[in-house]
């Protein structure tokens, strides 16, 4: 059932705030269920960026449940873009350090891993590595 208070909740946008226990218990009010570890390599890894916490920013939000988009989709669909659909800790596939594919695209990649073609694949991702 749809958790339809939290969906509710305003948004807000948090800047560069340490981390911090009530923080943290903030992001589980939101829907966050990473552990306090997980919560804290977050607020690390965007130590100078902007978080949105709301469900209108699609890009800071899992594209397929209500928690932090955490992890964009490493997929490379071609002209040096990757699929960058956002993902939360449950909903990122990790298929490698820094690497993650969100649901459907880890399904083609184990088709492509099945079909020996992983070594080919993988170069494609790491060329768009870093962009
Ligand atoms: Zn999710
Ligand atoms: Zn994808």
């Amino acid at each position: 059932m749809p958790r339809r208070e939290e969906l509710e909740m305003p948004c807000y946008v948090t800047t560069n705030k340490p981390a911090s226990r009530e923080d943290y218990k903030l992001w589980c009010g939101m829907g966050y269920t990473g552990s306090y570890r997980d919560y804290e390599a977050v607020k690390k890894r965007h130590a100078s960026a902007r978080i949105f916490m709301c469900g209108d920013m699609a890009l800071q939000h899992c594209a397929d449940c209500i928690q932090v988009g955490d992890y964009l989709c490493d997929y490379p669909v071609g002209d040096g873009k990757t699929c960058d659909r956002a993902m939360c800790d449950t909903h990122a596939h990790e298929i490698g350090p820094n690497l993650h594919y969100c649901d459907s695209h880890h399904a083609e990649w184990r088709r492509f891993v099945d079909a020996g073609g992983v070594s080919e694949h993988l170069k494609n991702v790491t060329a768009f590595k870093g962009a």
